[in-house]
Formats: structure tokens, C-alpha cells, sequence
């Protein structure tokens, strides 16, 4: 079977360094918020090309967090996109803001902007932007419209590690960018863990107080935050995969392109290439099929699997019915939740899995 996902199929000198990293830690003694978070969170700002970075218990925490840092909450409204993994729209309404759906663009699955221009009103503080399946798209054109609103641009930068447009690199374009090291992600850690980044050293200062309890210095509490700190032996193990991740991303893009000239099928539709290589790091590879399920059937039994990202749009989840959106609707969202399959798209792939899975797109006839 071709899996989604291979991690015990990973390089054994990676193996070997994360191992040295736990060791390092344990013989360090200290295990939460120490040296090895500050390093990391030093290293992966510097990635990013910003100033400060912020290491946090999970992705979904850092948009929380990022939001609250910004003094958004009750009775702000946060425009952002249904088709995204839920925790972006969970964070938004933790941090007592009013999420508000705009639809997508159907040849990348991204927020549409011209959407996003039917949901501002006098309450929109911010835009919170997924760098959906690791493309980073017209961000020139996100800052503007954001500096024309007035409002904070944040960008969910949980796909898209390290991927840039003209040079910088994807968190770096808003007030803050908000990654997540889930294991699955593209720098996945063996556990939780994430990272704000962001250019604005306040807002920095006061998310790793948000962090920590609200805590200023030890034992003041100026304001009331959650416990979302990063540990040590992630921090440490992170640092040791960031080493590989510029290879990995290379031979993400590399499937990629295999997948685009090899998939030729009349059922099956492709979306955007990027405009530029580094504009794309293809944490998922997704193409589209009417009979999508079906499809995903056939692939099965040719022992290829595969996910849906995101069979669901987010104004269908129970909790959601009511939420608001654009008053045109979200068309588009529900259109490619019914057709969008994630095809295996990881490092560890050889060149022989990639011929397999095309192979067995193609012969893919129809139900
Ligand atoms: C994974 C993911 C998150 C949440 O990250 P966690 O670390 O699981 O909390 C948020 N947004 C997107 C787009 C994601 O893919």
C-alpha cells in the first residue's frame, strides 16, 4: 500500500540525530521553555525571515493566541475561508471573535478575495488566510485589500512551510503568521507543537505572555492567558528535522511535477500550478474528480490510499449551521469538498510509488 504518510520510512541518520536531541534534553534537566525552544524559535523566525518567533503548544493555539495578541475578540468579526482544516475556524471562535466564511477560488481551493470584499463590515478586524495545501497566491493583493480595510492580516501557515512568493516567505506577508509542527505537516514534529512568527516585537512579548498563563514575570499576571507552551523535546527534535526540510520539500515538488504531466485523465481535473517553484510546497497534492469517491474506491484497490481535504466545509460542521458567510453563499467551498481527493504525496516516496499511483489514477474509467 502507498500510504499517505511513511514516517518509519524516514532516513536513520535523522532518526539517530532525533534521538540525540531527546538525550540532550533529558541530560539537560530542564524541560519546558528553555534554551532548546529559544533556539528553535530563533531558527525557524530567521527561516521565515522575520524577527521573533513564538513556540506554542499547537497550530490552533498560535491563531488563538495571534488573535488575542492583536486584541481581537467578542464582537470582532475574522473573515477566513470554509474549506480549511477546522481548527483555524475552533481558534477564531476561542478567541470569542465572530468568524465569517468567504467562498474560495475554484481553480486553487484558496479564499477568494472578491468574496472576502462581500463579508467586510464594520465589525471585520482581520482576515485570517490558509496557505491551503502549501501554495502561497497573489499576496500583494491580500496586503492591499487588508491595508484598505484596516485590518489585520493573519496568515494560517499550518501547509505551507517555508513555501514564497518574490522571495519571502510564507508568515511573513501579514501582522503574524501562525504555524503548526503537527506530526503530518510538512516540518512535522513527533508530537503537538507550533510557533507564531511575526516582525512586531510587542506582539511578541505579548503572546509568549499569552502562552504562559497571562504571566509578565514570574507570578504576575497582568491578564489571563491559557497554558500553550512549546516542551523541550519537541523544540529539540524540530530542530534536527528543519535540517532535512528544504530536501523534503524538493522531493514534494518533484511528485508534483510527476503528477502533473503524468495524470491524464478526462474524469479527472488538476488545479493551478503555482506561479513561481517556491510558491508551492505541496504538503497535500489534490485533484478533482465528479465521481470522487469512486475514484478514491479504485485507487484503493490498487492499493493506493488517499484523504479528503476537506470532505466537509466548515459551515456544514454541527456547530456551524448558523455561522455567517458571504451572502452570495459558498458555492464554490461545497463544490470542491464533493470532488477533491488528496493523492500520496511525501518524501519517502520512491520514483516506483509515484509511477504506481499515476498509473493507477489513469486507469481510473468511471463508475
Ligand atoms: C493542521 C492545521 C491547523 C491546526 O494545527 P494543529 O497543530 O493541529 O492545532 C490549522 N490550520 C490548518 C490549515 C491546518 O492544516
Amino acid at each position: 500500500m502507498i500510504l499517505m504518510n511513511d514516517f518509519k520510512a524516514e532516513p536513520a541518520s535523522l532518526r539517530d540525530a532525533m534521538l540525540g536531541a531527546v538525550r540532550r534534553v533529558l541530560d539537560s534537566g530542564w524541560y519546558v521553555l528553555g534554551n532548546e525552544v529559544a533556539a528553535f524559535e530563533k531558527k525557524w523566525a530567521g527561516a521565515c525571515g522575520v524577527a521573533h518567533g513564538v513556540g506554542v503548544g499547537n497550530g490552533m493555539d498560535a491563531i488563538e493566541i495571534a488573535l488575542r495578541a492583536l486584541n481581537i475578540g467578542p464582537g470582532d468579526e475574522v473573515i477566513t475561508t470554509p474549506m480549511t482544516a477546522f481548527a483555524t475556524v475552533l481558534a477564531i471562535l476561542r478567541a470569542g471573535a465572530t468568524p465569517v466564511l468567504a467562498d474560495i477560488d475554484a481553480d486553487t481551493a484558496l479564499l477568494s478575495i472578491e468574496s472576502a470584499r462581500r463579508c467586510i463590515s464594520s465589525q471585520t478586524k482581520a482576515v485570517v488566510l490558509v496557505h491551503l495545501y502549501g501554495q502561497v497566491r497573489v499576496m500583494d493583493a491580500w496586503q492591499v485589500f487588508c491595508r484598505e480595510n484596516g485590518i489585520a492580516l493573519i496568515e494560517d501557515c499550518a501547509q505551507s512551510h517555508l513555501a514564497s512568493s518574490h522571495g519571502k516567505v510564507a508568515g511573513s506577508f501579514g501582522a503574524v503568521g501562525a504555524y503548526s509542527f503537527y506530526p503530518t505537516k510538512n516540518l512535522g514534529a513527533p508530537g503537538d507543537a507550533g510557533m507564531l512568527v511575526t516582525n512586531d516585537e510587542a506582539l511578541a512579548q505579548r503572546a509568549s505572555c499569552l502562552r504562559n498563563y497571562g504571566q509578565s514575570v514570574r507570578y504576575h499576571h497582568p491578564e489571563l492567558g491559557m497554558n500553550s507552551r512549546l516542551d523541550e523535546i519537541q523544540a529539540a527534535m524540530l530542530a534536527e528535522r528543519l535540517k532535512w526540510l528544504s530536501e523534503f520539500t524538493e522531493r514534494r515538488r518533484q511528485i508534483a511535477a510527476a503528477y502533473r504531466s503524468g495524470i491524464q485523465n478526462s474524469r479527472i481535473s488538476q488545479l493551478k500550478p503555482p506561479e513561481e517553484i517556491a510558491a508551492h510546497v505541496f504538503h497535500l497534492y489534490v485533484i478533482t474528480c465528479e465521481q470522487r469517491d469512486a475514484l478514491q474506491a479504485h485507487l484503493l484497490e490498487q492499493q493506493v490510499q488517499s484523504l479528503i481535504h476537506y470532505p466537509i466545509p466548515v459551515h456544514h460542521q454541527e456547530p456551524c449551521q448558523e455561522i455567517k458567510r458571504d451572502p452570495a453563499g459558498l458555492a464554490r467551498s461545497e463544490q470542491h469538498a464533493a470532488s477533491c481527493l488528496s493523492l500520496p504525496c511525501h518524501p519517502q516516496m520512491s520514483d516506483d510509488d509515484i509511477q504506481r499511483v499515476i498509473v493507477a489514477v489513469n486507469s481510473y474509467k468511471g463508475a
